[in-house]
């Protein structure tokens, strides 16, 4: 396959390079300008653009078109139409129109829109996002789109994405201008997705109810052997996940999705995959098809992905790096330490300014991560803890700390000294190691936030992260406008020194697992939001409201919205788990383990009616231990029913979440304690689902 593969790249996409060689010039120039500098697309342009579209996609097998969008469910939806036109007579054509590609409407009732969508208004409207290329997924052109009510109010996850591009965009070419750089006109943030995911036998998947409804198991004793051999880390990748592997990369690179390494993870049956790095609409875009495609490709090798955070217990969870960093259409990344001092007061100009809006938003950073299934994983030590800190490494460290306290710098090896105090250092980028506990770590040239589980879409904490970092760009804009050239290196160097200052709190290279951090990050009065219902309410807060709608990023209409919605999802997620739980634990467990415990019994019995000498004290034994946790596990059924009827009467979304935190996620947890228990008891033949052990060495 190896030879085809530059010829394979992309054959799916509609490209800059297909439609340079299929658009006549000036309708290719007139797309290109909206591209890339977002200006209005003319309906002769989208016409002329939308024939050549549709000749392409015909020649490569495509029979329908959809709008592919990013509804607030968290995935993609589609809705497919024919190409065909029939013309009477029995007889058809293909056709496809200009205001067909730029605009649709899909009935946006059955979306979730956390009441933005008055009742008499059904109707939503689907808008091309043209930076995003048109795809063909089976027999389908995709078309990616912006989905939005009928009075305009977003209601997908891609529009406060791009408005929030469009934000980080003008503060930083602001600061550049200010700084001397006017060859910027334009900044993108760039996104390389780090993808973590399960692999196991499709057959066993299937029979376990907990896996089918929840994604993730809601009990199971642990195997014998777990990760603590720390063989599966880089390990040599299995026939059949190389197999599944080698057809998922393909199916990507199809698709112009630059799948770059793929591993073995920490854990038994699990692996990663990392695209190489693209503009964040695009890579937000091709990690939603990312895990499309594992799900589906899995599917086609008899095996099951699980993308859930957390899908067994007692071994590592799964996330999502999302690698962040900022790049100038003059092709330089913002984040890169330069290689003279002028790059670098640029650089600690942007490095400042990401720190500061981690701090002010850590908040609202964790807001953009939580979900139930998230919170398995936050601060369970083997992924950040919930408090959001930032590692900076040792140089990069002590260049801070010098800039801080107005002392010369002096590093070690490849730093040089500076001159003084008002002179900004000149360094080399750092190398230093990195810290695998940090939710927010600099590693060299970009930013990796570590937070995001494996199964989000990355357009929350990216739109929350480019608003951010747009607002303290803006806040050194207002400063730095209006000192005179001369005094810029001053008024910089003071700039950089009082940020510094006033964020360093939120910068720690050590280990974020340890309880010690915990009790400093409390000291340094950073927030710990630990679960969904803690992190929620703080979406809704005046600072952040204001963050949001002063960038133009999310109406204060859209954010509740969203809130509303976020706090839905959770309470069902969880009232689905409870639900899923009382009905194996029903009709499947309790069924198993009491006839199990009757068969104990019955053997008991019949070697008494034999002799009385020979002894039955085993199956007494295990018969009077099984009977006794089937007891429980009966009390602890009986209760979780009733609490989850009572949740069901509850009003207010923001109760509700609380009261399935604090309730029935602790019942549900202590029932699968009793579970484990009892299923450690139990032969496997005797269990209606497959164990641990099956499920996470068999492939
Ligand atoms: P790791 O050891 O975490 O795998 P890598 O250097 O392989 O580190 O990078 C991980 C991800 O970071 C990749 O997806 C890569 O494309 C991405 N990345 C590298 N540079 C940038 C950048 N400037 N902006 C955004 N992402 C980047
Ligand atoms: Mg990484």
């Amino acid at each position: 396959m190896s030879k085809n593969i530059p010829e394979l790249y992309g054959s799916l996409v509609f490209s800059d390079s297909e439609m340079k060689s299929r658009l006549p010039k000036d309708i290719y120039r007139a797309l290109a300008k909206t591209i890339h500098n977002g200006t209005h697309l003319e309906l002769d342009v989208a016409n002329a653009v939308a024939v050549a579209m549709k000749e392409w996609a015909l020649e490569h097998g495509a029979t329908h078109f959809t709008h592919w969008f990013q509804p607030l469910t968290g995935i993609t939806a589609e809705k497919h139409d024919s190409f065909l036109s029939p013309t009477g007579g029995g007889e058809a054509i293909m056709e496809f129109s200009g205001k067909e590609l730029i605009k649709g409407e899909p009935d946006a009732s059955s979306f979730p829109s956390g009441g933005l969508r008055a009742t008499f208004e059904a109707r939503g409207y689907t808008a091309w996002d043209p930076t995003s290329f048109a795809f063909i997924k089976g027999h389908t052109l995709c078309i990616p789109t912006a989905f939005c009510s009928y009075s305009g109010e977003a209601l997908d996850k891609k529009t406060p994405l791009l408005r929030s591009m469009e934000a980080i965009s003008k503060e930083a070419v602001r600061l550049l201008h200010i700084l001397g750089n006017t060859e910027v006109r334009r900044v993108l943030s760039t996104v390389g997705a780090e993808q973590e995911y399960f692999l196991i036998d499709k057959s066993l998947y299937q029979q376990r109810k907990d896996l089918i409804f929840c994604s993730r198991t809601l009990f199971g004793a642990a195997a014998p052997k777990g990760q603590e051999m720390d063989d599966h880390y880089f390990g040599t990748i299995r026939p059949r996940v190389e197999a599944f592997m080698e057809d998922l990369n393909k199916a990507l690179w199809e698709l112009g999705i630059p799948a770059k390494t793929e591993h073995n993870e920490v854990a038994p049956s699990q692996h990663e995959l990392a695209p190489t790095f693209e503009t964040v609409n695009v890579a937000v875009d091709h990690n939603q098809l990312v895990m499309e495609m594992m799900k589906r490709i899995a599917d086609q090798h008899d095996l099951a992905c699980l993308l859930h955070e957390k899908p067994f217990e007692g071994i590592n969870g799964s996330g999502k790096h999302d690698n962040w960093s900022l790049s100038t259409d003059t092709g330089i990344n913002l984040l890169d330490p330069g290689k003279t001092p002028a790059e670098n007061t640029q650089f600690l100009l942007f490095l400042a300014a990401v720190i500061k809006a981690v701090d002010e938003y850590a908040d609202l950073l964790r807001v953009s991560v939580a979900t139930a299934g998230n919170d398995h994983r936050l601060g369970a030590n083997e992924a950040p803890p919930a408090v959001v800190s930032m590692f900076l490494g040792d140089e990069l460290g002590a260049i801070v700390e010098a800039i801080k306290s107005d002392t010369y710098f002096s590093g070690s090896g490849t730093v040089e000294m500076t001159m003084g105090p008002k002179v900004l250092p000149h360094f080399i980028k750092d190398n230093t190691d990195r810290n695998r506990t940090s939710p927010f770590a600099f590693t060299g040239n970009k930013f990796e936030f570590r937070m995001p589980g494996s199964s989000l879409s990355l357009s929350g904490p990216n739109t929350v992260l480019n608003t951010a970092v747009a607002e303290a760009l803006s806040q050194f804009s207002d400063i730095l406008e209006k000192v005179p050239s001369e005094g810029l290196p001053d008024a910089v160097h003071t700039l950089l020194r009082d940020s510094f200052r006033t964020h360093e709190r939120i910068i720690f290279n050590g280990n974020g697992y340890t309880e010690e951090w915990l009790e400093e990050a409390k000291q340094r009065e950073l927030p710990n939001l630990k679960s969904t219902p803690d992190a929620l309410p703080h979406m809704i807060s005046d600072k952040n409201i204001c963050l949001m709608t002063k960038h133009s990023v999310l109406t204060k209409e859209e954010i509740f919205a969203r809130y509303e919605i976020a706090l839905e999802n959770y309470v069902k997620t969880l009232h689905i788990e409870s639900k899923t739980l009382i009905e194996m634990v029903q009709k499947d467990f309790l069924p198993s383990s009491i006839s199990y415990a009757g068969e104990l019994a019955f053997t008991g019995a019949k070697k008494r009616q034999l002799s009385d000498s020979i002894s039955t004290r085993t199956e007494e034994m295990l018969a009077a231990k099984l009977s006794l946790l089937n007891d429980r596990i009966s009390g602890g059924l009986e209760q979780l029913k009733e609490d989850t009827a009572a949740a069901e009467r509850l009003e207010g979304y923001l109760e509700a979440a609380r009261y399935y935190q604090e309730t029935i996620l602790p019942e549900i947890e202590a029932l699968r304690l009793l579970l484990n228990e009892a299923e450690e008891l139990i032969p496997d033949d005797c269990l209606p689902y497959p164990t641990y052990s099956r499920l996470l060495f068999s492939v």
